[in-house]
């Protein structure tokens, strides 16, 4: 990659945070009161009350993430910024307007919005899908790397035949974006790419949870072996806890490597089987048998993420912490 900087961002700077509202940002943010001053960016202001709830009486602007101004005015001050917010779903009905416009309009915004500012780097969420190519199948012996780069266009966001792969055509052009800016752009600052596999793990705090059916969409698969009355299939067979990939969103702001670099953040591969397994051995009741033990493990792609685990000092916290914590939350959760 070019522009090659190194971050001078120090303890007790200011990092903008977007998407503080959803199941990554909030552990981001919890992680980055540590050390440094935080500004949320949020687009509706009725839920900064729960979020003072949370975190304190921490700096918050309300604007839209493709608000240019709005947001130019708001990293004012910053000197870096974690770029989570982008939608995260499959309840959608136009995939341009509602996943892939926010998706890449956002990033670009926030690049755009940094330039001749004070920021020095900026921490983008993409994704796994953003490395995978989905269309290949399950490829056994293949082990992807964050080398790849998912084939996916904005076209194929558009026209997509899911939701699903919309989303992940959300994700690819959307980093490809800030890739290409920052190629482009003789930037004051450089970024660096965090690519999660599917995320688990409990919620840093129900306040913001509208109720159990508004769960995020990766903890939705744990939460949907609750009262099932089988299996399901295993979509995205790669997982990783949620607080291994904040700290991984922390660490890349200050770690010299992750200038300008890509990371896949996997902890390894699961199957649904494998979490109801986990959940009757934690007596957890109504989770169907399944083929108890059965493992899809050897039959579809893996991920290596040996690079994050290098440069981002990340630790992975095995399956088993991240789904008995979830269920434990969510079944002790009242709206
Ligand atoms: P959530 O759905 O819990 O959170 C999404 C966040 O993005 C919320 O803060 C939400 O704000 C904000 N957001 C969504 N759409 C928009 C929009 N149009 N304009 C402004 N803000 C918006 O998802 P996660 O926390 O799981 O995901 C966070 C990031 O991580 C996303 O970029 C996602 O693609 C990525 N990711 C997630 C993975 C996972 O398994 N969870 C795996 C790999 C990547 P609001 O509260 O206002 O809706």
């Amino acid at each position: 990659m070019t522009n090659k900087k190194y971050s001078a961002i120090k303890k007790g700077d200011t990092i903008l945070v977007t998407g503080a509202t959803g199941f990554i940002g909030a552990w981001v943010v919890s992680k980055l009161l540590n050390d440094y001053k935080v500004k949320l960016v949020i687009r509706d202001e009725s839920k900064y009350p729960k979020l003072k709830e949370i975190f304190g009486a921490v700096d918050y602007a309300v604007c839209n993430i493709d608000d240019l101004d709005s947001l130019k005015e708001a990293v004012n001050g910053c000197q870096g910024v974690i770029h989570l917010a982008s939608p995260f779903t499959f309840k959608v009905n136009n995939y341009e307007e509602e996943l892939m416009k926010p998706a890449v309009e956002g990033t670009t915004t926030i690049l755009k919005a940094c330039l001749h500012s004070e920021v020095k780097r900026i921490v983008i969420t993409s994704s796994f899908a953003a490395i995978y190519d989905a269309a290949k199948g399950l490829q056994p012996h293949k082990v992807y790397t964050e080398k790849e780069f998912s084939p996916l266009t904005y076209e194929d966001g558009v026209n997509a035949k899911d939701p699903g792969m919309a989303y992940r055509a959300s994700k690819s052009v959307a980093e490809k974006a800030a890739w290409d800016f920052i190629k482009q752009q003789d930037a004051n600052f450089d970024i660096s790419v965090i690519c999660p596999s599917m995320v688990f793990g409990p919620l840093y705090s129900t306040t913001l949870l509208k109720s159990l059916a508004d769960i995020n969409s990766s903890n939705a698969v744990i939460w949907s072996l609750v009262n099932a009355s089988e299996i399901p299939p295993t979509k995205a067979p790669l997982y990783v806890d949620v607080r291994d990939v904040a700290d991984a969103h922390v660490n890349a702001l200050v770690s010299e490597n992750a200038s300008n670099s890509r990371y896949l953040v996997s902890a390894g591969d699961y199957d649904t089987q494998e979490i109801a397994d986990i959940l009757r051995l934690a007596k957890f009741k109504n989770i169907p048998a399944g083929t108890p033990g059965q493992r899809i493990s050897g039959t579809h792609f893996k991920g290596d993420s040996s690079k994050a685990v290098k440069d981002l000092g990340i630790q992975f916290r095995p399956l088993d912490q991240s789904v008995i914590e979830l269920c434990h939350q969510l079944l002790a959760y009242q709206p």
